[in-house]
């Protein structure tokens, strides 16, 4: 490229990235005023999201933890750490990526998200993923597997995460090149050690699409 056009492209490139932030800017604002289900009432702190907004790998965890709640950050706990070292593991860090969950207030006792607390908080995510248009989604926990792989047309192949863990799978959606990779929750290897490496190997499917942020 010479170097009109590839100042030209670095400067689209940063109007892009500066919309995505304002896009991503709004979600926030709809989030800390949702009260659209009781989950409001008992967190502290709404967990938006954190990373990359024009990411090609987004990871989607399930709902904050205690940590999250307390922060305001996404997996900032023990699972948090596995997530870091697997992301190390591949040559990424957070700010390659973008992380976020599928509820973004902590249940309380970290229970099992419901079906109308998804319902509703889904919206959320459905407009993160449009910002950032990523390449891959990686459901990180049952819930978030299932909804992201009704969401992209491809529920009828969701297994148990035992026998599709570390596999592509193509959106079904027409007009999209998406890639949905379920993986294990990273609180797997939190007790278990020998799980570190099964994520990690799971992981190095990744390397074929992350890119680092400069
Ligand atoms: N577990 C999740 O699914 N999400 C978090 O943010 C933290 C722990």
């Amino acid at each position: 490229m010479d170097d009109e056009l590839c100042k030209k492209a670095k400067k689209q490139e940063k109007i892009k990235s500066m919309s995505q932030t304002e896009e991503m800017r709004k979600v926030k604002e709809q989030v800390i005023a949702c009260q659209k289900c009781p989950l409001y009432k008992t967190r502290t702190l709404p967990v938006i999201g954190q990373g990359n907004h024009s990411a090609n790998v987004v990871f989607v965890g399930e709902a904050p933890g205690a940590n999250e709640d307390r922060t305001g950050f996404p997996f900032c706990g023990a699972s948090g750490k596995i997530l870091d070292n697997l992301l190390d593991f591949i040559g990424l860090a957070r700010k390659d990526v973008y992380i976020c969950n599928l509820l973004k207030c902590r249940p309380p006792a970290n229970r099992d998200p419901k079906l109308d607390e998804i319902n509703i908080c889904s919206s959320f995510l459905e407009q993160q993923l449009e910002i950032i248009k990523p390449k891959v989604v990686c459901p990180l926990g049952r819930h978030s597997m299932y909804f992201l792989m009704q969401k992209y047309g491809i529920g009828e192949q969701v297994r148990a995460i035992g026998q599709i863990h570390g596999q592509m799978f193509k959106s079904k959606n027409i007009d999209m090149d998406l890639n949905i990779i379920p993986f294990y929750h990273p609180a797997v290897a939190v007790y278990n050690r020998d799980m570190l490496s099964v994520l990690q190997n799971d992981f190095l499917i990744l390397k074929n699409f992350a890119v680092k942020a400069k």
